[in-house]
């Protein structure tokens, strides 16, 4: 690189903290939309689930994989999306800041780039918001249990989601009149509610809204025409190239249990 000449105010920059990830961990970075309440509000989301919306966010997610080195899945559902990076990356020496930063303002400017493509006939009123955070985790099972614990916030969020816009898109009832129907409530009395009341059999819900998304590497053959020239021969000619590539593709699947572990042992290996 370039020889830069030391000045006097060099020292300032020894007052910037180590946040060095610690090695051999799982380094997870979740994102959260700022304030979407309003946002989903305001862009006239459809409740309880725009699927636009999640598309979206799905699409952003795939752009931070492959724009950003060395991640190896991500989990989204609401306005939240995980990424979790190899436990070997030595991405910019695993510095938690840049991870974050990294991450949030690339999925951020998606966001915003990508919003026209998913809400042609909804303008975008003004720039969202993401919030980053990131998190270690030391052991494969803890990280199993991370993303469990995201797609089992996604279940009971999304059940309790479903029968109150029921009881109020349906039922007549109020904001709050669903709320105080729903207090107490445990799944099997709000899956009866759906049932009896609405005829909605919860497990035909659409699996992106009852199991979020899972974004996974997949290698793809990309056969393409490539025009060559050789040596001997006047003409050039058309030969076909296959290579191989890299493509993310949406899941939405369970990863609760251990059958999504056993079916993907190149994950954690
Ligand atoms: P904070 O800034 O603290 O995160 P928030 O308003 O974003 O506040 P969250 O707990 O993150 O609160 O909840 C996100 C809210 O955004 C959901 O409760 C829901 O109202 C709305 N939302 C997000 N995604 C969708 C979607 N695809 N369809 C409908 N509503 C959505
Ligand atoms: P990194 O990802 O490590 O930050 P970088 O290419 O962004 O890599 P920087 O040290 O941040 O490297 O330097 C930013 C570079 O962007 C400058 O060297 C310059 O070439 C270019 N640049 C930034 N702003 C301007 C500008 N206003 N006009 C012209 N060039 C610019
Ligand atoms: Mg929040
Ligand atoms: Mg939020
Ligand atoms: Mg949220
Ligand atoms: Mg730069």
């Amino acid at each position: 690189g370039r020889i830069m000449a030391k000045s006097k105010f060099e020292y300032v920059r020894e007052f910037e903290a180590d946040d060095t990830c610690l090695r051999n961990c799982w380094v997870v970075i979740r994102l959260d939309g700022r304030n979407f309440h309003r946002f989903s509000e305001q862009h006239n989301f459809s409740k309880p689930n725009d699927a636009r919306a999640l598309h979206l966010m799905n699409r952003c997610a795939q752009n931070v994989m492959q724009e950003l080195e060395d991640i190896l899945l991500a989990y989204g559902q609401s306005d939240e999306y995980s990424f979790v990076f190899h436990k070997k990356s030595n991405w910019f020496k695993r510095r938690a800041s840049k991870f974050i930063t990294h991450v949030a303002s690339q999925f951020a400017s998606s966001f915003v780039f990508y919003w026209k493509d998913y809400f042609a006939e909804q303008p975008l009123l003004y720039p969202p918001g993401f919030d980053g955070r990131a998190v270690l985790y030391p052991s494969d099972q803890n990280l199993k249990d991370y993303l469990s614990w995201r797609q089992a916030d996604c279940h009971i969020n999304n059940l309790y989601n479903t029968v109150f816009w029921s009881l109020v898109q349906e039922g007549g009832l109020t904001p709050s009149q669903a709320q105080e129907r729903l207090r107490g409530t445990v799944a099997a009395d709000k899956n009866e509610i759906m049932f009896s009341e609405f005829n909605i059999n919860y497990n035909n819900e659409p699996l992106m809204y009852r199991k979020g998304t899972l974004l996974l590497w997949q290698k793809v053959n990309e056969v393409t025409m490539k025009k060559i020239k050789m040596p001997q021969e006047a003409e050039e000619k058309e030969v076909q190239v296959t290579r191989s590539r890299s493509q993310t593709v949406p899941l939405h699947c369970d990863i609760i249990g251990e059958l999504f572990w056993e079916e993907h042992p190149e994950l954690l290996s």
